[in-house]
């Protein structure tokens, strides 16, 4: 996600300005506020939103201390992220006082459906929830029924619906009975969506909501769409108690205007963040961590979320056989694949500090999948015992792979190089090792260039 990228970039400019210089002036302090306004404004957020915001921030810059600052960058920085945080902080956890029922609003082609799939694979995940149930109440196009069935499917959650029903309400009710008779501890109802806001269908999600009186009812908005997305959010909460927000495809270039925008005017908390078309795209709201990404001081928590989620059982045995140097390109490939797991090289170096400003497009993903054509080209003994990739075997490799006899060389050579250290490593006293450091130590990384 480069949520608020765009803007990063610029705010870092200004703010390099402010640091050339050597004593900070009033006018510096009100033109810097300026440009942070027209940054905000740019990122669509609303007027009235950037203005309050940038208001405060002046109020806070122009106090005496920051204009006798060491580092009036770091103390302007400082202010910014703390308002901002300010801004987006709530309630960002879903609650189950009433029942284990949750209803997703939203309009047609904001990503409802997507969500729902997401929120039963991520409270499975977390374990909050073993069986949740999908209820299909978005009737009128047969294709959003498919397409929750689908989703299904793949994540292997039980999908209710009810083709020839036009009664949502009765839908409901047969699904909360299923449930029960069917041990579903999770209820999630996706509704119709619409291309825009109308009352025939505020109607319905009332009727739901009165029917069912879900702990969360959750509005799905899309991303893109800036501060248009306050209508939409305002309309919907005249309607229906919405207990929170998702801001889906917060992956592409969006401005994410829209996000302190709806937060601020509607003062609805916003719950999570859908981050990729995938099933598993789904993240925690955490506004420092958004904020941190606005000012571009990476995403470390994200990166060791991610890192956390992997097989650890598994890793642990990889390291065992590393350490005891029976390292083999089997092993090298996991590795990769974990990598691609966390969301690819660049990915992981968008969330590191710092990383986001280097230029990392010489270090291609192409790279890597390479080195995995390769591996996949060799025959399993080859795999095992390395040793035995004579210059035939090489040639042979190459073609097979796609690549060059050189390119395999060099991956052969960071590969040794890579067992030589995993072995030392071995004979150090490693009870708190930490893989995921290992994983990007310089060996590691040899195999690429
Ligand atoms: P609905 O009409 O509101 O149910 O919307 P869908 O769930 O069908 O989603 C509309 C489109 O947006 C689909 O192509 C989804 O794959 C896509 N989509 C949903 N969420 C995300 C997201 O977080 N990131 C990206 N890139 N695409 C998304």
């Amino acid at each position: 996600m480069d949520l608020m990228g765009v803007f990063s970039d610029k705010l870092q400019n200004s703010l390099d300005d402010l640091t050339r210089k050597k004593n900070i002036t009033e006018d510096d302090v009100k033109q810097t506020v300026k440009e942070i306004r027209l940054i905000l404004l740019e990122a669509d957020v609303n007027y009235s939103v950037a203005k309050n915001f940038c208001n405060v921030i002046r109020e806070k810059a122009l106090n005496e201390d920051v204009l006798k600052g060491l580092d009036p960058q770091e103390q302007i920085i400082k202010i910014v992220r703390d308002e901002m945080i300010n801004l987006l902080e709530g309630d960002n956890e879903l609650t189950f006082e009433e029942n284990n029922i949750m209803m997703m609003v939203g309009l047609q082609g904001s990503g409802k459906t997507t969500t729902t799939g997401k929120l039963a694979n991520f409270l499975r995940k977390k374990k909050r929830f073993k069986k949740p149930l999908l209820v299909a109440c978005d009737i009128y196009r047969p294709a959003a029924i498919d397409q929750l069935v689908t989703l299904g499917k793949q994540l292997a959650v039980d999908v209710y619906l009810e083709r020839d029903n036009t009664d949502v309400v009765e839908i409901a009710s047969n699904a909360r009975k299923f449930a029960s008779e069917n041990g579903h501890d999770l209820i999630i109802i996706d509704t119709a969506g619409r291309m825009h806001v109308d009352t025939e269908l505020m109607d319905e999600l009332k009727r739901l909501e009165e029917a069912f009186n879900p702990s969360e009812t959750l509005l799905v908005l899309d991303g893109t769409v800036g501060q248009m997305a306050i209508e939409v959010a305002d309309n919907f909460s005249q309607y229906v108690n919405i207990t929170g927000l998702v801001f889906t495809k917060m992956d592409g270039d969006t401005r994410g205007g829209g996000v302190l925008s709806v937060k601020q005017t509607t003062g609805k908390d916003i719950k999570f963040l859908g981050v990729s078309e995938k099933l598993d795209g789904l993240e925690e709201f955490n506004p420092e961590r958004v904020v941190s990404r606005i000012l571009g001081m990476g995403d470390v928590l994200g990166l060791i979320e991610k890192a956390e989620e992997l097989d650890t059982e598994e890793n642990m045995k990889m390291a065992e056989r590393m350490m005891e140097g029976n390292f083999d390109l089997n092993d090298f490939l996991k590795q990769i694949n974990m990598l691609n797991k966390l969301g690819g090289l660049k990915g992981i170096m968008k969330m590191i500090p710092g990383m986001n400003k280097i230029d990392i497009s010489g270090l291609d993903e192409k790279e890597i999948d390479k080195v995995k054509a390769i591996i996949l080209s060799m025959t399993p003994e080859e795999r095992e015992k390395p040793s035995i990739l004579n210059a035939k075997r090489r040639i042979r490799i190459a073609k097979g792979s796609g690549t060059e006899v050189s390119d395999i060389n060099r991956m052969i050579k960071g590969y040794d190089q890579m067992k030589k250290m995993m072995k030392s490593m071995g004979n150090m006293d490693m009870s708190n090792m930490d893989l995921n450091k290992m994983k990007n130590s310089n060996g590691f990384n040899n195999f690429l260039r």
